[in-house]
């Protein structure tokens, strides 16, 4: 594959040099955090060792070089998703933080009683709960777009769903739970031509594949650092600037504002009025390195080599007796979740860790998706950018030795 050399790429990962278990170690969960490349660990010591101090307030030298980093990581972001203007790039924590943000200001602006949010049955509960909250707070109902047995979203029911009341979509770009990539741009093409927003869960896509929000055309996009080779404790929200512009904001402290009397509070401009606080300023300048090295690597390569691993993945793991893959959609992105036969999922992965691997077992913060199948939990595999065949390999066998330990 032109320009990527896993082998290399596993170079800059520090922590992958170890032995766990006397074993070397397999890391097969970077869907729940990835690891960070030493260009990621360098820029966050370096920012410390060089640049600290608060941004935006500062006249000194170092606080002229903190809010350098700091806004200079903000057109990084917008670089990396295509936004169209730094402006539409909210530092938020994660994810999670992302979504409460606009069900916080744009759903309680907007919802009222007998109003509906729609979201999907394999969404995370990051993208169930803080609508759940705001239907509580307002009175509005959650809908939700059922999946087929592959995990694919019934489409021609989600038409039916858009209502004139639907006042929101919410959806994740690619199940963290099942893998299945969900098509975003079509469903938001849809859902504007009925007049509703939407806004995308990408966190477990923009470590996989090129986003390009302007070619998606949603209202809203959400990620986090840490899932992308990025720090924990930062994250992105995305928003269209005459979406943003209307909103109150978020939380209130510094920064948010222009002005503050005991009477009276004129909010900052977008994005600083969603910014209250001192922001994690290292998260965000470790978040910009996390992206350079991926456009170091190329988007394109790091798509075509995981797909290309999790095909790989895919037959080793059918070739395992008894094992079962819960979630075969038909665009996939590098999630493997499956059953094997009925032992345990907690048992597989204990049994796995001894020999050196990592996997998640659990629900995976996705109950109702797991309902859906009937089962209480799944094993799950993810691969990233530093992972080999070697290392699926490793699981194969791995599995193997869970068989005969239940034989
Ligand atoms: N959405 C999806 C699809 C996820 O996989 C996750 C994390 O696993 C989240 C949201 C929440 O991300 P965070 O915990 O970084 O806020």
């Amino acid at each position: 594959m032109s320009g990527f050399d896993v082998q290399r790429v596993r170079e800059d990962f520090p922590i992958l040099r170890q032995e766990v278990r006397g074993r070397p170690l397999v890391y097969l969960d970077s869907a729940a955090t990835s690891q960070k490349p030493q260009a990621v660990i360098d820029a966050i010591v370096r920012f410390y060792q060089h640049d600290n101090a608060n941004v935006h307030r500062g006249v000194h030298v170092l606080s002229e070089r903190s809010t350098e980093a700091y806004e200079g990581a903000r057109e990084t972001v917008r670089r990396f998703i295509n936004a169209r203007d730094a402006k539409e790039i909210i530092f938020v924590r994660g994810t999670t933080e992302a979504i409460n943000l606009v069900a916080q200001t744009y759903g309680r602006k907007h919802l009222g009683p007998g109003d509906e949010v729609l979201i999907t049955h394999i969404e995370h509960h990051a993208n169930i709960v803080p609508w759940r909250m705001l239907c509580e707070q307002t009175g509005a109902v959650l809908k939700v777009i059922p999946v087929d047995e592959r995990g694919e979203l019934k489409l021609d029911e989600a038409d039916a769903m858009m209502t004139e009341r639907t006042r929101i979509l919410a959806v994740s770009h690619v199940s963290n739970a099942l893998g299945t990539v969900t098509p975003v741009k079509e469903l938001t093409r849809r859902a504007h031509a009925k007049g509703i927003p939407v806004l995308v869960d990408g966190a477990q896509a923009v470590t996989h594949f090129p986003v390009d929000v302007q070619d998606i055309g949603c209202d809203f996009y959400a990620f986090s650092g840490h899932k992308m080779f990025g720090p924990t404790g930062i994250g992105v929200l995305y928003g269209r600037m005459e979406r943003l512009e209307p909103l109150p904001p978020y939380q209130g402290g510094g920064d948010m504002i222009l002005s503050v009397t005991m009477e009276k509070v004129t909010y900052n401009r977008v994005p600083h009025r969603f910014e209250a606080g001192t922001p994690d300023l290292a998260g965000a300048v470790g978040l910009a390195a996390a992206i350079r090295y991926l456009e170091s690597l190329g988007m394109a390569n790091v798509a075509a080599h995981d797909q290309e691993l999790l095909a790989y993945a895919t037959q080793a793991l059918e070739s395992v007796p008894g094992l079962r893959i819960v979630g075969q959609a038909r665009e996939k992105s590098a999630v493997l979740s499956f059953l094997l036969e009925d032992i345990h999922p907690h048992d597989v992965g204990t049994i796995l860790d001894r020999e050196g691997i990592c996997i998640r077992t659990g629900h995976h913060c996705a109950q109702p998706v797991m309902q859906f199948f009937k089962v209480p939990a799944t094993s799950r595999a993810s691969l990233a950018l530093y992972n080999t065949r070697e290392d699926v390999d490793a699981l194969v066998r791995g599995l193997h030795k869970v068989l005969e330990v239940f034989k």
